[in-house]
């Protein structure tokens, strides 16, 4: 099994060479396929998985492949409950896609504001938030929608347990009807599953 034999194009393929990244793990070569078909993905994994790259790698290779739907929209908006896990992906998918023409920043509370608007000003196609923060942001009509084209949830029972509910609910309405949405979480709890249900369109299931 290899990266390429997943369908990620040289560009990314480079990136991962350079990481010192030889063979995808079981959820990447799971959920890679998948995320690449366009499809809505339900992920039962912990972290050190290689989570993050399961999604961060799809994502970069199906928005360099398509045409944008108009400058500085964010087409894809993953969200994560922790200032710390948001900077980590910020930082996986800055090196995944160092060849690609694909901007991407992170935005977090307990920080300034102003430098996270300066980003988002510039034009952003992938965004990594906190719910709290991000809600702020739109708050001060410093982030749009509207072209959103893939949503994560990412560590979908954290958010839940760190209350993160309401905004998540707020968030969603915000989003157009139209997307994918991945969702990933260590655990299944009746709450996650009900969420779960209300945001994914038939999706896959991939279990590690
Ligand atoms: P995660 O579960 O996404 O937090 O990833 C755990 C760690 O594994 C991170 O330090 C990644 O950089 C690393 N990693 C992810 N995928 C691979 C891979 N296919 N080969 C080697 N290391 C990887």
């Amino acid at each position: 099994m290899s990266f390429a034999s997943l369908g990620l194009s040289a560009p990314i393929l480079k990136a991962l060479e350079q990481k010192g990244y030889q063979t995808p793990s079981p959820i990447q070569a799971e959920a890679i396929p998948v995320v690449l078909q366009g499809r809505d993905l339900l992920a039962a994994a912990q972290t050190g998985t290689g989570k993050t790259a399961g999604f961060t790698l799809p994502i970069l290779e199906l928005l360099s492949s398509r045409q944008k739907a108009g400058p500085k929209q964010v087409r894809a908006l993953i969200l994560t409950p922790t200032r710390e896990l948001a900077a980590q992906i910020g930082e996986n998918i800055a090196q995944y896609g160092k060849h690609l023409p694909l901007k991407s920043t992170v935005v977090f509370g307990g920080v300034g504001i102003s430098p996270q608007i300066s980003q988002l000003k510039r034009g952003v196609d992938i965004l990594v938030a906190t719910p709290g923060r991000l809600l702020d942001l739109h708050g001060q009509k410093e982030v749009s929608f509207q072209g959103l084209e893939i949503l994560v949830l990412d560590e979908a029972d954290r958010m839940l347990d760190m209350g993160f509910i309401h905004d998540i609910r707020r968030i969603l309405k915000l989003l157009p009807a139209k997307r994918q949405n991945l969702l990933f979480s260590a655990t299944f709890s009746e709450e996650i599953r009900t969420l779960a249900h209300g945001i994914l369109h038939n999706p896959a299931e991939v279990s590690v």
